[in-house]
């Protein structure tokens, strides 16, 4: 779906633009937030990028950051921003739902064109405008395709550049998964030329665990991951109690779902761990299990294919039960 000649008339009048992306940020929906934000108050719009809660510590270095608001932090003053926006851009999410309690605040402005880039299946068309690609590897990738469609190439700096590569490079587990195609790469060596050092950002990204946070790893991984062997599956859960033992940090359970897809024989990797009473699930699968089908059906979620995330209502223990209930309900298709 592609919107890009409309979304192209709208930005060319400079605006109030509010940039909102969905909640739990990620490396993408800060990176591609954070890349339009550059090129907009190059376009000299006025930009205020928000998010609905605070972002992990190891993406608070990106160009940019410190202008993000958080909406859980700053209510009234990001209401009062929504109200006045010209234009929104929704980035790196389907349903509005997506944002919380922003969502209502944004439905009130009437007046302002929604822009909703994004590469989740199943959007939701909730905005004016549309620039969407389920196949492409994160919307960062997109957020640079647009701008480069639209004409806007000359705007790319070092900074814009890093941002993007941020959100290719942890949508795509530096460049591991599926939806990295060809133009990924080739937008990735255009971003090189712009100055980005990639080694340095997956250092920034990647190599800045706290002692806690490692040995935390140690001890899902020894003490907590569940074997579903008949069924290619491995399931690492945590409770609330567990993870203030290891002082726990937003973001220390970030790509923990990710170890146990290392073992040959899984095929489906959860992570189900509890926060302040909410219980939330990470699904992770190889090759074309439909997680995102698993997440949605059971645990009010979504996502991807091979990433997506869901909640439940019931405690860790009670989540895991369901969860040995479901997955044996996939058998057929897990062992096809
Ligand atoms: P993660 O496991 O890293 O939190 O999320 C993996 C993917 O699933 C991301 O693309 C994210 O946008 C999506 N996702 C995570 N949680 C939810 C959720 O509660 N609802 C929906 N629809 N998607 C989610
Ligand atoms: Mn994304």
């Amino acid at each position: 779906m592609d919107d890009y000649g409309k979304i192209k008339a709208c930005i060319l009048q400079p605006a109030k633009v509010v940039i909102v992306s969905h909640q739990s940020p990620d490396g993408d929906s800060i990176g591609a937030s954070l890349a339009v934000t550059h090129l907009l108050t190059q376009l000299g719009h006025e930009v205020v990028p928000i998010i609905p809660d605070p972002a992990p510590d190891f993406l608070h270095w990106m160009p940019g950051f410190d202008e993000v608001k958080v909406y859980d932090q700053e209510q009234e003053d990001c209401n009062q921003k929504i109200k006045e926006a010209d234009i929104i851009f929704c980035l790196d999410f389907n349903d509005l739902n997506r944002v919380g309690a922003m969502a209502e605040h944004i439905r009130m402005n009437r007046n302002a064109t929604l822009i909703n880039i994004d590469h989740h299946r199943e959007p939701k068309m909730f905005a004016t405008y549309h620039y969407l690609n389920h196949h492409t590897s994160s919307t960062a990738q997109l957020v640079y395709e647009l701008f480069d469609k639209m004409g806007f190439d000359k705007l790319f700096n070092t900074a814009t550049a890093e941002c993007i590569y941020t959100g290719i490079v942890t949508d795509t587990g530096s460049f591991r998964f599926s939806s990295t195609s060809a133009s990924t790469h080739s937008i990735t060596s255009q971003l090189i030329h712009l100055g980005v050092d990639g080694a340095q950002i997956h250092q920034r990204v990647f190599d800045n665990y706290s002692e806690s946070r490692l040995k935390l790893l140690g001890y899902a991984l020894n003490e907590k991951l569940l074997f579903l062997k008949e069924y290619s599956t491995a399931i690492i859960y945590l409770t609330e109690v567990e993870l203030s033992k290891f002082h726990f940090q937003k973001g220390d359970t970030e790509g923990l779902v990710n170890y146990p897809l290392s073992i040959n024989w899984v095929k489906i990797a959860i992570l189900i761990t509890e926060d302040k009473n909410k219980v939330k699930l990470s699904f992770r699968s190889k090759g074309d299990f439909p997680v995102n089908e698993l997440a949605g059906k059971y645990f009010s979620g979504g996502g991807h294919q091979n990433a997506a995330g869901g909640m439940s209502k019931s405690s860790v223990e009670e989540t895991l039960n369901t969860l040995k209930k479901v997955i044996p309900l996939y058998a057929e298709k897990l062992n096809a």
